[in-house]
């Protein structure tokens, strides 16, 4: 849930990805704190307010511009209660099929910590609680309990002790003034491997449906797909799954960026520097050597410029998978061997050209059958000595 905080939203500046290119919608109704029909004692004199939302030009998101920290707290201490369902929206099985859909990708079983930011009900943890997840929840007034962990209190402002694999918010980001808090105490919580799901309503689907007004005083945000997604960007994580546009709600499972910038024209440029090595390599073995792996890595050898056709003589290919033993690699004389004793039995050194996941277990396959020849490998490292025990 939102906290009072001073409106830290420009009406200059995208709050989801950050861009100044935002129009002011314009024609703003007076709207009162709670839209829905309340009991004839509370129906009278509900404070009521103009709501000023801007749109981006950049990403859709749309943004309440006039938010009143006053009239906000006024909104949750006395009025938001009057919902008649707790938690309406995660109750309802058109947004909760779509989120149990993902839990079998993202929370499998197991010994997993879990946050749920704005849930204070153990039931609505209960998916969590049945996979064996040790589970801790945040939201205002939320009490002790004995499953769950509960903490009273915001979410970015109320700081919460400890970092966990999983970080969830149903239906609540869409309530948060301020977003930049609330994903900065995420960074602090999420584990370096860890996902966190949001699931927020979808106000493209909301407006293509055609009812007449979405604005709600307690929801600062109305995310798109392209606003959701700029904003996790712009926080500095990485998308790993984003539902369609067309559904009511939009659900983004997400976690830290991974790996550093791409540049592909850098790296390529850095694997044929490897291409190079390796053929000097093959150069300078006048014993000759094994390319164990009749794949990628070997094709870039035996084609590129560095090589030299006075090489295959020196050269053995060997592959494990049957299909192509016997066959020969194109434009050469090269046969493709089965890796039995005999392709090593001359002490060549052996080149791992196979995918770097199976080289270990390679390694040990041939230490084990007693093959003492050097090993290099092909990996991301780039070419190198194995170095192994046996
Ligand atoms: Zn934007």
């Amino acid at each position: 849930m939102a906290r009072s905080t001073p409106n830290p939203i420009s009406r200059h500046a995208c709050p989801a990805c950050g861009s100044s290119e935002v129009v002011q919608i314009s024609g703003g109704s007076v709207l009162p704190a709670i839209l829905f029909p309340v009991e004839s004692d509370r129906a009278a004199d509900v404070p009521a307010r103009a709501v000023r939302a801007a749109a981006c030009c950049e990403c859709q998101h749309v943004f309440l511009t006039d938010l009143d920290p006053e009239f906000s707290e006024n909104l949750y201490a006395n009025y938001y209660n009057l919902y008649p369902f707790k938690a309406l929206e995660t109750l309802n099985a058109f947004y909760r099929e779509p989120f149990n859909r993902l839990l079998p990708v993202f929370c499998p079983p197991g010994n997993l910590s879990l946050l749920e930011i704005g849930c204070d009900e153990v039931e609505q943890m209960r998916c969590f609680l049945d996979q064996g997840y040790r589970c801790t929840a945040i939201n205002p007034g939320a009490r002790e309990c004995g499953d769950v962990r509960f903490i009273d209190g915001y979410y970015g402002s109320t700081p919460v002790t400890g970092d966990f694999d999983r970080i969830i918010s149903r239906f609540n980001l869409e309530h948060i003034v301020d977003i930049d808090g609330f994903f900065e105490q995420l960074h602090q919580n999420l584990k370096a491997d860890g996902i966190a799901i949001m699931q927020v309503p979808n106000a493209e689907h909301f407006l293509h449906l055609g009812v007449l007004n979405m604005f709600a005083h307690e929801h600062p945000h109305y995310f798109c797909r392209k606003s959701l997604a700029a904003l996790i960007f712009r926080c500095g994580f990485e998308v790993r799954f984003l539902n369609g546009v067309t559904e009511p709600s939009l659900i983004c499972a997400f976690g830290r960026r991974t790996g550093g910038s791409y540049d592909p024209s850098a790296r390529i440029g850095g694997l044929r520097q490897v291409v190079s090595e390796v053929c000097a390599f093959i150069g300078r073995s006048d014993d000759g050597v094994v390319l164990y792996g009749a794949g990628l890595s070997a094709s870039a050898l035996l084609y590129s410029s560095d090589f030299q056709a006075r090489w295959y003589d020196r050269i053995s290919i060997v592959d494990d998978n049957a299909v192509i033993q016997g066959r020969l690699m194109p434009n050469t004389p090269l046969t493709i061997d089965r890796p039995d004793d005999q392709a090593f039995e001359n002490g060549k050194s052996i080149i791992l050209t196979l995918s770097q996941q199976y080289h270990p277990a390679v390694i040990r396959r041939l230490r084990a059958r007693g093959v003492a020849a050097d090993i290099y490998a092909i990996s991301s490292g780039g070419f190198k000595a194995v170095v192994s025990d046996c």
